[in-house]
């Protein structure tokens, strides 16, 4: 088994760790009906438009059906 030959500083794990690594933002795309930033093929969660129709009303509506 591989093993470490010198000690990981606090430093240097720190920068390891540190977010210059994920800088990278999600993509983001504005949803027609509002206008909203959201990410794509996701339900919008300012209006709960998806696809063409509202599906997050659509579930209040009927709260039955899961
Ligand atoms: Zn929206």
């Amino acid at each position: 088994m591989a093993v470490p030959k010198n000690k990981t500083s606090k430093q240097r794990k720190a920068m390891r760790r540190s977010a210059v690594w994920r800088l990278d933002t999600p993509n983001l795309s504005a949803c027609p009906k509002c206008g909203e930033l959201r990410r794509p093929h996701t339900v919008c969660r300012a209006c709960g438009f998806y696809n063409g129709r509202d599906v997050l009303q659509l579930e209040a509506a009927s709260k039955k059906k899961k």
